[in-house]
């Protein structure tokens, strides 16, 4: 297996690292590899799948399905969410949590214990029955219950590179989605609303530019598969380079929020969608990233409790009044059913949003970090590229428990990435 130089960033593109990357195509391969962290598809947007100087194992092409028995898949930890789906929706069967690309792979998706648009089922390592990992060689099995395994969900690959996971499906009763979009006119609406509904799959797009009596103003997607043909997919679009700076400057943001806010009529509409298009929206525009030009963006995700959604209020306003958002922005709920020691949700709401990096974006989200500190929530690991340590062990109170887990498997620190060494996940 040969190690090849490379220049890599993560998903916003804002932070890079060179090193030195192999992608075994065997497990025989990748267990004769010298101790290295690994990274999927590079889905997560900051430095938690970059390795600067250092080595990284790219693991997407040990993508193979192993087995598939009573609803439980056995696949290799480079298989992509998005093929799961492909393979298995039209045998009537879906991983029950997916996150918003299809891309995630399943070793990203048990490393960063992702959340979908269906809280109520809690993370994706909720319903991950077995994780195959190798720790510098040797391989290890884990199940639910066990400490390896609280620290492998969510565990951002310390614990050694998982291999392949056992992962229980959900039955799916259709063969598209039946989406009800509707207008949320302001941030009351929007959050009574969210906390109201009772659709399996629910999802708000935000308009973080509105502000005075449209803050917080949106479009609720309430979702549930059915049994109708989509439509017709639509080819994936490409964008070939970096495109300029003023392709997401404040006027243009703002137009094309207002249209994308009225493209729902005010008494709602209700539509078929693919699962892809439902599921993996972005996945269809390749490359969306390269539209934040050369020097990236950051993504800002945070969430609050539910005793606290004021605070995400204000947070909201911040952001409007600094013009520095970009269309692309998600309030969600999450439930407080996860896996890991380090898993991201908590019960309450969660706000993610896209802007092109700056040093304005920079001390923003610096004020925004801040903000949910003080609301007792905490940040997203898989987006964040800009936090510090005080931060972060503030938000994970699980953090020291699971260093003593991580260091048991790795105990020379052969597998921190450049995200555990910059918010010092690994000192005990
Ligand atoms: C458009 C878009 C939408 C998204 N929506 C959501 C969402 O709705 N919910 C959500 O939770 N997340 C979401 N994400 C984030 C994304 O799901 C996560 O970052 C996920 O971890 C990416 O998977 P990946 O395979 O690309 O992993 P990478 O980004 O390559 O790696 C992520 C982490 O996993 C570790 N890792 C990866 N593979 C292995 C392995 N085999 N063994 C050990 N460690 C490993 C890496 O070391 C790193 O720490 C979204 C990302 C994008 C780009």
């Amino acid at each position: 297996m040969s190690w090849r130089p490379d220049t890599y960033t993560g998903w916003g593109r804002a932070l890079s690292a060179t090193g030195e990357i192999a992608r075994p195509e065997r497990l025989s391969a990748l267990e004769a590899l010298e101790a290295a962290p690994a990274c999927g598809r590079r889905r997560s947007y900051g430095d938690a799948c970059l390795n600067g100087e250092g080595r990284m194992v790219d693991m997407s092409r040990l993508d193979r399905v192993l087995s598939f028995e009573d609803g439980v898949l056995h696949a290799e930890a480079g298989l992509r969410l998005g093929e799961i789906m492909r393979l298995f929706a039209p045998r009537g069967w879906m991983p029950t949590v997916v996150p918003g690309t299809g891309y995630a792979t399943v070793g990203g998706a048990i490393a960063m214990d992702v959340h979908g648009k269906n809280h109520t089922e809690g993370t994706f390592g909720c319903h991950v029955e077995e994780i195959t990992l190798t720790q510098n060689g040797k391989r290890m099995v884990t199940t639910p219950g066990s400490d390896l395994f609280g620290a492998t969900v969510g565990g951002l690959g310390q614990t050694g590179i998982i291999t392949s996971a056992k992962i229980r499906m959900t039955s799916l009763e259709g063969r598209s989605m039946y989406v009800h979009e509707r207008r949320m006119e302001n941030w009351d609406e929007f959050i009574a609303e969210l906390a109201s509904s009772e659709a399996p799959y629910v999802v708000g797009w935000i308009d973080a530019t509105a502000r005075g009596s449209a803050l917080g103003r949106g479009v609720l997607e309430e979702a549930r598969p059915v049994d109708k043909n989509p439509p017709p997919v639509k080819g994936t679009k490409s964008v070939p380079v970096d495109a300029p700076g003023f392709a997401l400057s404040k006027p243009v943001v703002r137009v094309f929020n207002a249209a994308y806010f009225r493209r729902v009529p005010s008494i709602g509409r209700k539509v078929t969608r693919s699962f892809g298009d439902f599921f993996f929206p972005l996945d269809r525009v390749q490359d969306w990233n390269k539209l934040y030009g050369k020097k990236g963006f950051h993504q800002f995700q945070c969430v609050v409790p539910d005793n606290n959604t004021p605070a995400l209020r204000d947070m909201l306003e911040l952001i409007a009044g600094s013009g520095l958002a970009s269309p692309l922005a998600v309030l969600k709920r999450l439930s407080d059913r996860s896996a890991g020691m380090m898993s991201f949700p908590m019960e309450g709401l969660t706000l993610a949003v896209d802007f092109p990096a700056s040093k304005a974006a920079e001390a923003l989200i610096a004020r925004l970090e801040d903000m949910t500190l003080d609301a007792g929530g905490r940040i997203y690991l898989a987006k964040d590229a800009l936090s510090a340590a005080a931060t972060i062990d503030a938000m994970y109170p699980n953090r020291a428990a699971w260093t003593a887990e991580a260091a048991k498997a790795d105990p020379d620190g052969a597998l921190e990435t450049d995200l555990t060494r910059r918010l010092e996940l690994r000192r005990t």
